[in-house]
């Protein structure tokens, strides 16, 4: 099979490897069906994430369909169609029962981290059961590949863990596409007003589309001023930082208010300094963490019932084989004006679509009915 392998240095090969195998019972082999490139991939790429070593496949976001179960597999079977999580776990340990499946004992970020990942024709995916969620059906593969991380993450290391509350004032520190994905999130919530700050103009309008009611291009650095003033003075409720740089960490203990709270969803390379000295008498609450994806099965039920469309994130689509162009783009995405680009394989038939089977099958069903007909008249 085909996969992306990191090479070290910032290289990247899209090259032949050994199809993977069951490891344990409670895996399953899946081929992806679609997949998506991630700010965290390009993160591995600049060294940021020691935990991924060179030759490792990369990628933890993908919708699948299962080839080969494990033994101790009990509620998938082969050919079902999934969301593959960025976060696998086995339920069983004691961060599992506390629901902190991002801490899993077994699992956790490890697909495309420290396990080969889903940028392949193939994946190994470990304990299934605990960790997969089927794809209803009729339900828009693409929709469904936006929960394998961006919606969860900006809902809940963003949105539930700052608890944005009606009529907040929230402020988004990066509107990439998790940043994008946290507005949406936030609206959930009735926030009174949510201001974007980025420094592309392409993505702060896209922002004020999905809902931002405020846009702060701060390639000025002006931020700051322009919040205060925004807020006669007072600061947001909420902050939720998204880029991981030491200067928005700075920015969010600048703007944040009396009371509130403050999540970091963006993922630090280095220390940022805490201003203790500045932030004590404002009785904040800083919050980070990793997705837990425990939200994914809500957000399945909000995509059903239409009260959802995360494809609004989808703004390039490619086929497997052209990874590599894609990361060309997802490297260029002001450039581009990229937010989340969707790789399919170009062989799979969409979840709800007539397979060939079931074409033959009608087409047979067909002249049986009509010789039926034929005889009976
Ligand atoms: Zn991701
Ligand atoms: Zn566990």
């Amino acid at each position: 099979m085909k996969a992306l392998v990191y090479k070290g240095s910032g290289e990247i090969a899209w090259e032949e490897c050994p199809r993977p195998q069951l490891r344990e019972p409670t895996d399953v082999v899946v081929k992806i069906t679609k997949t998506t490139l991630c700010g965290t991939d390009l993160a591995i790429l600049k060294g940021g994430v020691p935990t991924a070593k060179p030759g490792r496949i990369i990628g933890h976001e993908a919708t699948a369909r299962i080839v080969e179960v494990g033994s101790a597999v009990f509620d998938f079977k082969v050919g079902d169609r999934v969301i593959v999580p960025c976060t696998t776990s086995c339920g069983r340990c004691p961060a599992c029962k506390k629901g902190l499946f991002s801490s899993c004992e077994r699992g956790g970020w490890i697909l495309g981290n420290t396990i080969d990942g889903l940028q392949a024709e193939f994946a190994c995916v470990p304990h299934a059961d605990t960790s997969l969620h089927h794809i209803p059906d009729g339900m828009d593969e693409e929709a469904a590949l936006m929960l394998a991380d961006i919606l969860p993450t900006g809902l809940e290391v963003g949105v539930q863990k700052a608890e944005v509350g009606l009529g907040d004032t929230v402020a988004v520190l990066g509107a990439g596409p998790v940043g994008l994905a946290t507005i949406i999130a936030a609206k959930f919530y009735s926030p009174a007003r949510i201001i974007a700050v980025d420094l592309d103009a392409n993505r702060l309008a896209t922002a004020r589309r999905l809902g931002a009611t405020h846009t702060i291009d701060n390639t000025d650095g002006k931020a700051r001023e322009k919040i205060l003033e925004l807020t006669g003075c007072k600061g947001v409720d909420v902050v939720i930082e998204v880029i991981g740089h030491p200067a928005t960490f700075e920015l969010a203990q600048q703007i944040i208010g009396p009371g509130g709270r403050m999540a970091n969803i963006g993922i630090f390379s280095k220390s940022a300094p805490l201003q203790n000295h500045l932030l004590w008498t404002r009785n904040i609450t800083l919050r980070m963490g990793v997705v837990n994806t425990n939200t994914v099965p809500a957000l399945l039920k909000l995509i059903s019932a239409g009260q959802l469309d995360p494809t609004v994130l989808i703004t390039h689509r490619y086929r497997l084989d052209e990874i590599l162009t894609a990361y060309d783009v997802f490297r260029n995405a002001a450039r581009e004006q990229a937010v989340k680009i969707v790789l399919s394989a170009d062989d799979e038939a969409p979840v709800g679509a007539a397979t060939e089977d079931d074409r033959i099958l009608q087409t047979v069903v067909g002249k049986v009915l009509a010789a039926l007909r034929e005889s009976a008249g």
